[in-house]
C-alpha cells in the first residue's frame, strides 16, 4: 500500500531558476562536478543556488549501500578520480563561497571508504580559499579500520557532519546495512580527535518515528558531544522509495528545536524543509561571530 497522506501548504518549493542557479549550474558542469542538491532532488535548489550554496558530491554517482529514502543509485561505483579534489578546489574558489559543504556517496567498495580523498579535497580547498570554512558530511566508515578516521580529521574540517538519518528503531527499514550505536560513536570519536572541530548531525521526519524517539536521538546525540541538529521533513523522492508515513506539522518542529536547545546543542535548524545543509554557511557564520 503506497498511499501517501496529501502534502500540506508548509511544503511549498519554488522551481529553481535565476541568473545565481545559472551561473552555480554552469561551473558544476564546466568542473564535471555532482551535487547533491540535484541528486536528491532537493526542494531547496532554487533558493540556495541562487544564493551560490550548493552540496558538492565526490567519489561518484553510484552508491555501495541502499537507503531506502535516497534517491542515489546503488550498485558498482567506478573508479575514484585522482583530479577530483583540485576541481572541487576550482569551483568553490569560482563560486567565491565562504562556506563549503562537501558530501559522497557510501564506497564499501575501498579500504579506506574514501577517508584520504575526502582529506584530499579538504586540503585542496583550503589551500586554494583559505578563507573558506568547509564542513564535510560522510558516510560511516563502517568496514573499514577505525584509523581511516584520523585521516580525515586530521585534514582539519571545520564541520564535521555524519547524519543518523532516523531514529534506531527504523535502522532496518530506512537505512539497512548501517549501524545506530556505530554512527553515534563515529561522531563521538571526531570529537575526541580533535575538540576543535564543530560534530554535527541530523534526521529526517515523519518515516514512522514517534516524538519520545525522536528525543532519544537528541539525548544519544548530545551524550557523544554532538554540536549542531538538523531535523527535516522525509520527502519521497519517487514511488519506490519509503512511504511518508506522516507530515510533522512546524509547530511540532517548533517544539523539536526547543528541546533540542534545552539540551545543549550550539545550533540547531529544525523546520520542514531544513536538509543537513540548508543554510548551513548562515548559520555557522553567525555562531563564529557571536
Ligand atoms: Fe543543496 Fe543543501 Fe541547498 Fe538542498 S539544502 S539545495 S542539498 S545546499
Ligand atoms: Fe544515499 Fe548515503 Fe545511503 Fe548511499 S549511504 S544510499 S548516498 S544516503
Amino acid at each position: 500500500d503506497n498511499a501517501q497522506p496529501k502534502k500540506p501548504s508548509w511544503i511549498r518549493v519554488r522551481a529553481p531558476g535565476g541568473k545565481g542557479y545559472a551561473e552555480t549550474h554552469k561551473i558544476m558542469r564546466d568542473n564535471g562536478l555532482v551535487t547533491v542538491c540535484e541528486e536528491a532532488g532537493c526542494p531547496n535548489v532554487g533558493e540556495c543556488w541562487n544564493q551560490g550554496h550548493a552540496t558538492m558530491m565526490i567519489m561518484g554517482e553510484i552508491c555501495t549501500r541502499g537507503c531506502t529514502f535516497c534517491n542515489i543509485a546503488t550498485g558498482k561505483p567506478q573508479a575514484l578520480d585522482a583530479f577530483e579534489p583540485g576541481r572541487v578546489a576550482h569551483a568553490v574558489e569560482k563560486l567565491g563561497l565562504k562556506h563549503v559543504v562537501i558530501t559522497s556517496v557510501d564506497r564499501d567498495d575501498i579500504d579506506d571508504g574514501g577517508a584520504d580523498h575526502f582529506a584530499q579535497t579538504i586540503r585542496a580547498v583550503r589551500h586554494r580559499s583559505p578563507a573558506t570554512t568547509i564542513e564535510i558530511l560522510t558516510p560511516d566508515f563502517l568496514k573499514c579500520a577505525p584509523a581511516v578516521l584520523e585521516q580525515v580529521v586530521e585534514a582539519k574540517p571545520d564541520v564535521f557532519n555524519h547524519n543518523l538519518e532516523t531514529v534506531p528503531g527504523l535502522y532496518p527499514s530506512v537505512r539497512p546495512g548501517a549501524r545506530y550505536f556505530h554512527s553515534l560513536r563515529l561522531l563521538q570519536r571526531v570529537k575526541e580527535l580533535d575538540p576543535s572541530i564543530f560534530t554535527k548531525s541530523g534526521i529526517m521526519v515523519g518515516l514512522g518515528e514517534d516524538g519520545a524517539a525522536v528525543r532519544q536521538v537528541m539525548d544519544d546525540m548530545r551524550a557523544a558531544d554532538v554540536d549542531f541538529l538538523t531535523i527535516g521533513q522525509y520527502l519521497q523522492p519517487t514511488p519506490k522509495h519509503h512511504v511518508v508515513d506522516r507530515f510533522v506539522t512546524p509547530e511540532e518542529f517548533a517544539a523539536y528545536e526547543k528541546a533540542a536547545f534545552g539540551k545543549g546543542f550550539l545550533m540547531v535548524s529544525a523546520t520542514p524543509l531544513t536538509r543537513s545543509s540548508y543554510h548551513a554557511g548562515d548559520d555557522f557564520a553567525r555562531l563564529r561571530a557571536a
